[in-house]
């Protein structure tokens, strides 16, 4: 529901605002009023003591996605420009301010995880605008010159601001890469093609079609699936639909030479990890699995090498302790696709800046092979319970009951083992599932027998009558 505009004099927006101790419900119902009214507004940007409310909360949409920081906090800036600014709050007037070019501003998302996003040009100059309300500072206070503006002078200036549309051939598979593409659409950008993994048959003979594919199809775009993204009649194709960007996330084959010369900006990456941290397939698996408690998101320009490209942008976010791979891929999908098109504007602005990667600082992120899925009792609780959750929701963590195949989905460490009790015994004397670590226990929360239902520790004990000394083996 869009809400009334503070104005001039009113007294909230001299006030200093007060930071937001709690994100809940009716935080987040704020967000989305302050959406609406600045769209409604035609503004780039909102306040909430604009809309009476009190708060350190601002939402930025300055025509490369929407931001929503509550608490924003500067960390960083660098340069200065001076351009006409206008306020929602002031109207019929306009004004010179120097602002900052480049900044980099930290708070959090509406779901309480922690963003950095660095910003520069106009969407920094918003931001500084929107900050300054949390404070009681508006831009008058910091006008070198005032002028009267007409409605129209002050749309001018937002047309100015307005982004390019560019025609993109989009390559992705999985579900990470769904956010980025659903970004991209919403911002009015012509997907000319896109380019996904051939579908597989899955392990009972159903073919599995890529979750890009299902979003794409369902929109009646153009999905292209090729063996080799190296086939010369592919590669015509991409080079046919004329792009200005090749995007690409999570998308599983190398790029030759030719293919990343299509288009007529660049290619570039959403990559889920603080490149040049783990570079590879499974940086969101094995961030989990060596138990970090911050990763990001990347967007890189393209090279030949893997992961090896200029960055573009990055922003990090925390994982917390019930973090999977499924949230927290999800986390980053949402994190990436904000970010990409700001950078696709300032490509095609040539303001982008790439940073060359440091590869002395490059670590790697290997595709998942069945021996990482093979739980070994004799390592710490606390790396079990990281591996657990980094193979959830898929392909699981396994070990062996009675030479039968069980998937550990679910697990909690519940305190240190006795001296002596061998890794892989089971505990089960409460009628609560427990196993011996290499040091720690830990209770199985839930579980999966081969071919069965998910089940709880419980009724596993139930189910199966594991008796206290019976182990879970490692396959030799
Ligand atoms: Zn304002």
């Amino acid at each position: 529901m869009p809400l009334d505009i503070f104005k001039d004099d009113a007294p909230v927006l001299r006030q200093k605002a007060k930071p937001v101790r709690n994100i809940n419900a009716p935080v987040r119902k704020l967000l989305d009023d302050m959406q609406e009214t600045m769209k409604e507004a035609h503004g780039v940007g909102l306040a909430a003591p604009q809309v009476g409310t009190s708060k350190r909360i601002i939402v930025v949409d300055a025509g490369a996605g929407l931001y929503e920081i509550i608490n924003p906090e500067l960390l960083s800036a660098e340069g200065t420009e001076c351009a006409i600014e206008g306020c929602l709050s002031i109207p019929g007037w306009a004004g010179d301010v120097d602002r900052f070019t480049t900044v980099r501003v930290t708070g959090l998302n509406r779901d309480g995880s922690k963003i950095w996003l660095d910003a520069s040009g106009f969407l920094a100059r918003a931001l500084q605008h929107e900050m300054d309300h949390l404070d009681g500072i508006l831009f008058v206070d910091k006008a070198k010159t005032l002028m009267e503006a007409t409605q129209e002078d002050v749309e001018a200036v937002e047309v100015a601001a307005k982004p390019t549309q560019f025609r993109i051939v989009y390559m992705g598979t999985p579900e990470f890469a769904v956010k980025p593409l659903e970004e991209l659409l919403s911002c009015g950008h012509d997907i000319a093609m896109v380019v996904t993994q051939p579908s597989r048959r899955g392990n009972r003979g159903k073919v599995q079609e890529p979750a890009v594919k299902e979003y794409a199809s369902a929109r009646n775009l153009r999905v292209l699936q090729p063996e080799s993204v190296d086939d010369e009649t592919f590669i015509q194709a991409a080079r046919d639909a004329h792009p200005d960007f090749l995007v690409v996330a999570a998308f599983g084959q190398k790029l030759s030479k030719e293919l990343l010369n299509t288009p007529k900006y660049g290619a570039v990456n959403v990559h889920p990890s603080l490149l040049p941290e783990y570079r590879g397939a499974a940086p969101v698996q094995r961030a989990i699995m060596d138990g970090r408690t911050r990763t990001g998101v990347t967007i890189m320009r393209m090279a030949q090498r893997m992961d090896a490209g200029g960055i573009l942008a990055q922003s990090v976010a925390e994982i917390s302790p019930s973090d999977d791979a499924g949230t927290l891929g999800e986390k980053l999908a949402a994190l990436g696709a904000a970010m990409l098109p700001r950078v696709l504007q300032e490509m095609a602005g040539r303001t982008a800046r790439a940073i060359p990667q440091d590869p002395a600082r490059a670590t790697r992120a290997p595709r998942l092979s069945a021996q990482d899925e093979q739980i070994d009792w004799s390592r710490p609780a606390a790396a079990i319970a990281n591996q657990v959750r980094a193979l959830r929701p898929e392909p699981g963590a396994r070990t062996l009951f009675g030479g039968k195949n069980i998937k550990i989905r679910a697990v909690e460490e519940t305190g240190p083992s006795a001296a002596g009790s061998r890794p892989g015994t089971i505990e089960c004397d409460d009628g609560t599932l427990a196993v011996v670590t290499g040091n720690g226990i830990l209770r199985v929360q839930q579980l999966q027998p081969a071919g069965k239902r998910l089940m709880t520790g419980d009724e596993f004990v139930r189910g199966y009558r594991p008796a206290t000394g019976d182990r879970f083996e490692s396959p030799a």
